[in-house]
Order: C-alpha cells, then structure tokens, then sequence
C-alpha cells in the first residue's frame, strides 16, 4: 500500500516553565515547545502521526531545518513508497539527505519513521508494542527532572515531586558547576528512597567529571548521564575504569555506527536511547537490541517530547523492559497539546495504550490552533 501525502504542520506548544542546560535555557517561554507534526497518508486513507521537536541546544536541527528538510526533501522521496517498507523509507531518507556516524538529521527523519509506525500498526490493527515484538511492561515509570539553580530549590522540587508521586529523579548539572554537587546531595536526602542520577550534558571536562564520580560515589548514586563532550572517546573510556558509577552516554550515541565504535574501544557501559536522536522506532530498536545483546544498561529518555514522541517512546520502552524511571519530561513542561483527551499517566506511571497504533488521537481542530 503506498504513502499518497505527507502534511507537516509546524506547531508552537506553551510551556509551564523552562528547562535550563549547560548552554542555557533550551528553549525560552516565548519560543514554546515548537514541534513539526507529520500526518502521512496512504491509498487507503489510512493515517499516521509522527512529530520533530527538536531542541536546538541539545542538537543541531531546529524546527526550520526539520519542516524544509521534509518538506522538500524527505516527503517527495516516499511518495508511493510502500509504507509496510519501513527500512526502505529509512534507505531512501538517507540518500536524499546523508547519514554519516548520526543518521543525518535523525530527528526530522524520525517524525516521518514514527508516523509510518503508527500508520503501518493501525492498518494492522496492532498497537506499536505488539509491533515491537515484545510485552514486557504495561506502563513505564517516569522521572521527574530537577533543574534548579540552588540546592533549597532541587530540594523543593523533588519534594513536590514526591508528593505527585514521582519515584525518579535526574538532575540537570553542568550550568552551575560550583554547587553541582550540592543539587545532587539536595536531591538525594529529600529522597532517599528514589532513583536519582546527574545528567551533565558534555558540560565537564574529564578532570571534572572525574570529581564529580567521587562526589556521586560518597553520596551512594550508581549512574551518571553523558559527563564529558561526545566527542571525548578517551574521556569517556578512562571514566568507566576510575569509578563505579555506571556512565550513561546519550549525545555521544547519536546513531547506531557511534555505538559500535563506543563499543569496540571499551567506551560505553550504558546507553541513553531517545526515539528522535536515532532517527526513530526503526533506529531506537535497533540500538536497544545491539545495547542488550552487549550487556548494556538501558535508560530512556526524550527531548520534551510532545504527546506524539511521548507515545512513541512509551510503546518502545515497555517493549524493551526499561524498568528504571524514565526522563520522558514533556507533560512536566508543555502546558498544553493537541490530544483529543489526556495521555493516561496514572501517578506517574504513562501506560502503554492498547489501541491500535501509537495508540492516541490527534484532535485536528485543536492542532491547528497552534499552527505556526
Ligand atoms: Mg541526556
């Protein structure tokens, strides 16, 4: 059956509040949580959903480059592909624009990916983790991130938390770098029973990174996310035998050939996977199965996802077993979306949707209210 349209309808969200990272806020208030949906349609009339929500302090690609790049380049390469043909898409993707050691431009690439997931699942009618091979969770725990500029406020934030019934917590370091240790400490004592790791973004250097693990070791936390620059293959091998914490990379395993290479230079003992850096499902699974056949610990994570990538990584990660709690952090900042009712999310909890498909409807009316 072959993709007769592909839509993209760029967004702009309101967000309850700003993220900070080392590079600064990822994104301010006024700018919002910008999102490039893609609606592909096939000769049936059948449709799919897929979303780029770039976070252009995170990455390089910014809500412009993913509408041009699929509008003019991806989405006239697949029209009358036939949508079952999911690697084919991906083959013909990265001609048009090149995949090198990231799949070049993974994330206006995974919104069309997701959205052929979604349709391919609802023709079907399977959900996505019945696609995904696997029923290992029903739902998956999320984290709560605490991004905050002193310890009296990563402590009120985790204790609201708490309240709302979080049992994870990743705190964003690296912007404040003289407290750092502090956040953590702030963040461990108001919950002690709680998974709690740092998330430095490449914001050390090695020789800070290498205290920073000293610090997480006195204050008993076991993981540590994406410490040094990606770039940073020696600094991230000598961190993995200087300490015990395990060291999650997550900038640095951009796409699969960079997970193979962290591999065979004894580089990586945990990967961060995020539906949208990899250039979606296709991708994501891909490197959990090449991570697990490894003996790599799993985390999940996202990019403020909107509903769309939210669903996407739930489906993803309950196929994979990801037990730990997950930095899926979008209903904590995007104050309003385009679903036709809310996400289930039951204390904290995001169920994985047994309808077929991403499982969610897409309230068109709504959506466009927010069309940029
Ligand atoms: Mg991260």
């Amino acid at each position: 059956m072959n993709i007769t349209r592909i839509e993209v309808i760029p967004v702009r969200l309101p967000l309850k509040a700003v993220l900070t990272l080392p590079r600064g806020a990822s994104r301010t208030l006024d700018e919002g949580k910008r999102v490039a949906l893609v609606k592909v349609t096939d000769a049936d009339g059948h449709v799919g959903w897929g979303e780029a929500g770039p976070s252009r302090r995170w990455s390089a690609e910014t809500l412009e480059s993913c509408v041009t790049s699929i509008r003019e380049y991806l989405a006239p390469a697949l029209i009358g592909h036939d949508v079952f043909d999911i690697a084919g898409a991906h083959a013909k993707m990265n001609t048009e624009l090149a995949s090198g050691l990231d799949p070049g431009q993974p994330i206006a690439k995974g919104a069309i990916d997701v959205a052929l997931h979604d349709l391919v699942c609802k023709r079907l009618g399977i959900p996505l983790q019945a696609w995904l091979g696997a029923k290992r969770l029903d739902g998956v725990r999320l984290a709560r991130l605490v991004s905050a500029s002193s310890p009296e406020e990563a402590a009120r934030i985790t204790r609201e938390g708490l309240a709302e019934g979080f049992q994870g917590f990743k705190v964003k370091v690296g912007h404040h770098k003289a407290i750092d240790v502090e956040l953590v400490r702030a963040v461990r004592e108001a919950a002690p029973q709680a998974t709690v790791w740092p998330d430095a973004n490449q914001g050390y250097t090695l020789e800070e990174a290498l205290r920073m693990a000293r610090a997480l070791e006195a204050l008993g936390i076991t993981l540590f996310e994406q410490p040094v620059p990606m770039s940073d293959f020696y600094g991230m091998r000598k961190l993995l035998s200087a300490t015990t914490v395990t060291i999650a990379l997550d900038e640095a395993a951009m796409g699969i050939p960079l997970a193979i290479e962290l591999l065979r230079r004894d580089a990586v003992e945990s990967l961060a996977i995020k539906v949208s850096k990899v250039g979606g499902i296709y991708y994501a699974r891909q490197m959990c199965d090449l991570a697990l056949n490894a003996g790599l610990k799993l985390i999940g994570s996202g990019l403020m996802d909107a509903p769309i990538g939210f669903a996407a990584s739930v489906h993803l990660f309950a196929a994979y077993g990801i037990a730990d709690p997950v930095d899926l952090n979008g209903p904590q900042f995007i104050a309003e979306d385009y679903l036709a009712k809310p996400f289930p999310i039951e204390r904290q909890v995001a169920r994985v949707p047994a309808a077929p498909g991403l499982g969610i409807d897409i309230d068109e009316a709504k959506l466009r209210r927010y069309a940029l």
